[in-house]
């Protein structure tokens, strides 16, 4: 039967999470009386998650789990949740219960009154280092301002979506994926609820300052050519001073004497000045090169080792129906879930 509610949480190393999480989810989404199942996406994790994954399926059938053959990521585990999950309302929560599950029960109501997306709000961060706090609020200021959809600010992955917005998610085939600038780009009603974000329950932040690099870089890639676009202010810029220097610097020269702005260490540190500022560019370039190249490729977005619990359903073959009814010329991304096993 199609469970009414999907909750697709990744796993990444999430041991000492995931017990809590299943009970805390339970004691909420029994609340709503209706059928709902919890999709637990394994990203390659190498600690007992995967097993703990397993026994909590055995137990609960409304318990799925889809088993990535490596790590993938984040937002690619989200992918995949999404990919395999059925209801009619999909959420996407972290493992760490940083987002509380009870603020889903405030989402379901918005839905039910009416609303596609309801995205979550940070009101307050708990427990996490002033640093993380200081660049997640810089982040979201930044793309905020460069990009061209309207991201809200400060909300996480953590949302309620309607499944006619999954299901356009689902047909989105692009690789380096910022989720939550790709549900704001899709439309439909979208509303926010307000929560305070609580410290991990356990385990460390799977983000690494060289991850949430990259996934600034992805986020604005996808949705900006600001950076593209500031190359053409400083060339305007340098090539004004250019054409100033000599009249003014011969001035100077005649005013202070010869000395002014003398000798080859001038020379060098503008070489050196002006070269960085070049190979500044030429490192944003390579980013959009970068992710060109990674959608010409048209590898398969995961590679799924296991996944049980889906049998009914087959959501490799719709998603092969759907992605294929984008661009019938494309190649299915999806044989690698041919795979999948029987329980
Ligand atoms: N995660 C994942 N793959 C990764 C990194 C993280 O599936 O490569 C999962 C992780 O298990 C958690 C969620 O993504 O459920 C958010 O990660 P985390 O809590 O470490 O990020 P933070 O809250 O610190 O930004
Ligand atoms: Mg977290």
């Amino acid at each position: 039967m199609k469970p009414r509610y999907s909750i697709v949480a990744p796993i990444y190393n999430e041991e000492g999470n995931i017990h809590d999480l299943y009970e805390r989810i339970c004691k909420v989404m029994d609340t709503t009386g209706d059928a709902w199942e919890l999709v637990l996406v394994n990203d390659g994790s190498r600690d007992r998650s995967p097993q703990l994954m397993e026994e909590l399926a055995v137990k609960d059938p409304r318990v799925k789990t889809v088993h990535f053959a490596r790590n993938f990521g984040h937002q690619t585990a989200v992918t995949a949740g999404i990919d395999y999950a059925q209801g009619a309302a999909v959420v996407l929560i972290d493992a760490d219960l940083q987002d509380p599950p009870e603020v889903i029960l405030e989402m379901i109501e918005r839905w039910k009154a009416g609303y596609h997306v309801v995205y979550a709000v940070r009101e307050a961060r708990k427990g996490e280092s002033w640093f993380k706090i200081y660049t997640a609020k810089l982040f979201y200021r930044i793309v905020y301002r460069i990009t061209d959809v309207q991201i809200p600010l400060d909300t996480g992955d953590f949302r309620l979506m309607d499944e006619k917005v999954a299901d356009v998610l689902r047909r989105m085939p692009e690789h380096n994926r910022f989720i939550r600038g790709m549900t704001s780009w899709i439309g439909f009603r979208q509303t926010g609820v307000f929560y305070v974000r609580e410290a991990r329950h356990w385990g460390e932040t799977k983000y690494p300052l060289r991850k949430m690099v990259r996934f600034a870089l992805d986020a604005i890639t996808s949705f900006s050519y600001f950076p593209l676009q500031i190359m053409l202010s400083f060339s305007l810029l340098l090539g004004t001073l250019a054409v100033l220097a000599v009249p003014i610097i011969s001035l100077l020269r005649l005013i202070v004497g010869p000395e002014f702005l003398g000798g080859q260490v001038t020379t060098i540190a503008l070489l050196l000045l002006l070269s960085s500022f070049q190979l500044f560019f030429l490192f944003i370039m390579g980013q959009y090169v970068a992710r060109i190249y990674d959608e010409v490729r048209r590898r398969p977005l995961y590679v799924v080792a296991r996944a049980t619990g889906f049998e009914a359903h087959d959501p490799a073959r719709r998603l092969a129906q759907q992605r294929a009814d984008l661009s019938p010329e494309a190649r299915a991304p999806e044989q690698s879930l041919e795979e999948n096993s029987n329980g």
